[in-house]
This record gives C-alpha cells, structure tokens and sequence, in this order.
C-alpha cells in the first residue's frame, strides 16, 4: 500500500446503499434449552447464568456491513467469532435474530435459497481449508465453478483471472504440495474470488501463515478489496492485523460485541477496560493517520506579509522559520529567520525569493509509521496538506512521539532539530526600525 493512502478514512459511515450485511439481535446457543437460555439472556442473564441450558456462543450481535467495507470481528479464542461467522451464510442456523445477505434473508431459509445464496452472494475462506491434491492449482481454484455448473472454457478463463490478480499465475499447473503455506492460502482465497460472490467471510484465514507473509498477505487483500470492490467479513484474534485491515472492528467478548468502531475509535475511545488491555500494545503508529493528530498550524504567513510580516510571526511565536502560503491559501514553501532578517535588512520586500520548497508533506490520512520516514530537514513541523496543496494542519514532531505513547524500538523518529537562530526583541526591533523606510519606499 502506497504510504499516502490509508483506508482507514474513507470507512463508510454515512452509507447511501443498503447493507452487504445486515445482522440484527442474533443469539446462538448450542445445546439441550436453547430457546430458554434465550429467554434469559434476554431478560440479562450471563453466559454463565444460562450454562444449565446450553452454551451461548453468540449473545445479541447486531451490525450492518457497507458493501466494499471490510468489517473485523475481533476477540480472544472462545469469543464466538466463528459460530458468528457461520451464521451469515447459514452454516448455522441462529437460536434467535436474523440475517440478511444483499438483502435476501439467510435465517429460515430453505436449503435450497441458502445453496443460492451460497453460490450468488457469499463465499468463505478457512485457516485450513482443504485443496484438492490430485488437482493443480487452476483446477482447485476452478473448482467451485465446476460444482456450480459454470462450463469448462468459461471457468478455466475465471480462475486463470484471479490467479493472475493473486500472484500465482507461474504456479497454475502446480499441484498444492510443490506451494508453501503461504501460496496454498492465496489458493484458498482466489478460489473464493473466483466465484464473483459480493461478500468474502475470512475466519482466522491467515493465522495460520509466518509472520513476513501474513503481512504479505494482510497487504494484498487490502489491495484486492481496493480493486474488486468485495465486502469482506475477517475475523482475527489479532489485534494488529484487525487495526491494519478494518474499516470498521467489532471486538466481541464471552459471545458479545462489546465495541464496534474503526481502528482509530477502538484506540482512542475503547468502550470499556476489556477493549482498552486489548489494545494496550497495539503498533499505534499503524492505526493513527496525521489528521488524528495534527494541529492547526500557527507559523504562516501569507506571500503578501512580505520579509517584516514574517519577522514579526516568527518573533511572536519564537520559531526560526514559518510556512509562506501563496494564491489559493496554497502551501508555497517555508523561509528562515535568517534568510528573512536578510531581505528586511536589504529593504527588499520579496519574499518569494527566498522561499525554500523543500519540506516534510504528507497528505491527512498518511499512516504515523509513514512519518517517521519523512527525513527532509527543516526546523518547521510536518505539513499536512489537502488535494489541493492547502495546509490543513501541522505534525510537530514532539506531537508524534507524544501521540504514539510506546514507540516502536525499531525505528529511530528522533530526528535533531536545528538550533532555533535566536532573534532577540530588540534585534528585531532595531532591525525593523533601521529598514522601515527601506519597506515604504
Ligand atoms: P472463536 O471462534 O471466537 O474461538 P467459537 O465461535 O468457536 O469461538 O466458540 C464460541 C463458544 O461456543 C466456545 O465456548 C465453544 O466451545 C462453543 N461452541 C462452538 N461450537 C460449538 C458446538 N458445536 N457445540 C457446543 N459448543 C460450541
Ligand atoms: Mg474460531
């Protein structure tokens, strides 16, 4: 993923569409009473109440999923976060509540509507998902079509496709054991790509995989989903990958949803003590974007304040350099204390000619580990500008560090700053003095 380009902030939630998803108060209990355990719960019973009656897996979950969303579940092992996904596409039938896939309802459904549903709507992927062995890497991927009825050209073509957009094209006529782990998950995936369903449920689909290449993989769903547009369901235990691939997570607890917010809400506002230990040690600095903590940025001025307009910004605030923005409130550059002291002390008035271009910008939704990698030198803070190079804001990189709390040992974001060129009241004063006729003239 380009370092500019985090999703986290084009998460839908104003949506305009009616849900991929749509779940509402679905309860499942395994075991002898399960609509009493029901009726308790719903009267605010525990899980633990209810233990005579059943095992509650899943407690009351209600969500909606935005098409092109992906939606995290998240939760220690136990939580409920399969026996949830198992219920979207009828695998499992609830106890109580509904689900709707693209509208169509799941719960209740006939055999029949659910295989329909199944092959149109809704494909999933597992940690381990069986490939067939005798078969090569295009025929597994194939497969579904086949078991659809989709003719043979026609799904040779489909899954030749997705195995391209996976990386595996040079792999096709492999049989699944010449592949490492990794590329036998990627099999796994094209296979549910393959079918064209809108919605992708992935449970725990690369925990399975080394470290490296879970992060490999974590970064090419990403993609996909930018490309294909899916709406994807993943359901983690790991914290780090939930924060790296959500739009929006749904942490679940002893088979409730205890919080649903994005990365960004969990970190910041978890709902309660529980979600706050979970996210204690999370890589913040993959989560938090530059607008999340930014500041309005104090030293600027306008083209047109000339050398004096910025000598007396730079006095007031105490900065040795301050941004210069241009027509259109257009971020043109920066200038320095001396350069500036300079110009005033020549009687020029431009300021123009001295405005260095050469500065830290990154644009408002720019990952914090991305700005540590900004190594331009400059006394200013980073600039946060818009589309249309308009300062929004600035990251003072004190803030960064500030705002990252535990700082990943890894990286070294301590950069030196330059000594601020000190400019004493009365310098500046005697400077502006001695040149004020120069500026009249
Ligand atoms: P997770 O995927 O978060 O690890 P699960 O949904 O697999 O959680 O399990 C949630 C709870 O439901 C666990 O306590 C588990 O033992 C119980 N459970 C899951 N499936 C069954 C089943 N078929 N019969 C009885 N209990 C089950
Ligand atoms: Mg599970």
């Amino acid at each position: 993923m380009a370092p500019s380009e985090s999703r986290h902030a084009s998460a839908p939630d104003t949506p305009a569409t009616a849900p991929a998803v749509r779940v509402r108060d679905i309860t499942k209990v395994f075991g002898r009473r399960p609509t009493e355990a029901v009726r308790r719960l719903a009267a605010g019973a525990s899980r633990d109440d209810v233990r005579e009656f059943g095992s509650a897996a899943v407690i009351d979950a209600s969500f909606d999923v935005q098409p092109g969303e992906i939606f995290v579940v998240m939760g220690l092992s136990g939580s409920g976060k399969s026996t949830l996904i198992r219920m979207l596409n009828g695998l499992l039938e609830p106890t109580a509540g509904t689900v709707e896939i693209g509208g169509r309802t799941v719960t209740k459904a006939a055999p029949k509507e659910i295989r329909d549903i199944r092959r149109s709507s809704v494909s999933m992927v597992f940690q381990h998902f069986a490939l067939l062995p005798h078969r090569t890497v295009i025929e597994n991927v194939a497969y579904g079509l086949e078991v659809n009825g989709v003719e043979k050209s026609e799904r040779l073509r489909k899954a030749r496709e997705v195995i391209d957009l996976v990386g595996l094209d040079v792999w096709a006529d492999a049989k699944p054991d010449e592949l490492s782990g990794g590329m036998q998950q990627r099999v796994g995936i094209a296979r549910a790509l393959a079918a064209e369903t809108d919605v992708l449920l992935m449970d725990e689909a690369f925990s399975a995989l080394d470290p490296l290449i879970r992060r490999e993989m974590q970064e090419q769903l990403v993609d996909l989903q930018q490309r294909l547009g899916k709406t994807i369901v993943f359901i983690t235990h790991d914290l780090n990958e939930a924060m790296f691939l959500g739009d929006r997570i749904a942490v679940m607890r002893d088979g409730r949803i205890v919080q649903i917010g994005s990365p960004e809400d969990i970190l910041t506002d978890p709902a309660n003590d529980y979600v706050a230990q979970f996210v204690q040690d999370v890589d913040r600095a993959r989560v938090l974007t530059a607008s999340s903590v930014m500041e309005p940025a104090r030293a600027v001025v306008p083209l047109t304040a000339g050398p004096r307009g910025a000598l007396r910004v730079m006095r007031d605030l105490q900065t040795a350099a301050v941004f210069v923005t241009g027509r259109g409130r257009k971020l043109e550059g920066w200038v320095r204390d001396r350069h500036v002291m300079r110009q005033v002390k020549a009687g020029d008035t431009n300021l123009d000619a001295i405005v260095n271009t050469e500065f830290a910008q990154v644009a408002p939704d720019t990952a914090l580990t991305d700005l540590f990698e900004l190594a331009v030198e400059s006394p200013l803070p980073i600039a946060v500008i818009d589309d249309e190079q308009r300062l929004l804001g600035v990251v003072p990189r004190v803030t960064l560090l500030a705002a990252l709390g535990n700082v990943p040992t890894t990286t070294s974001p301590i950069q030196t700053l330059e000594p601020v060129t000190r400019i004493s009241n009365d310098d500046l004063d005697e400077t502006l003095a001695a040149t004020t006729e120069g500026d009249h003239a």
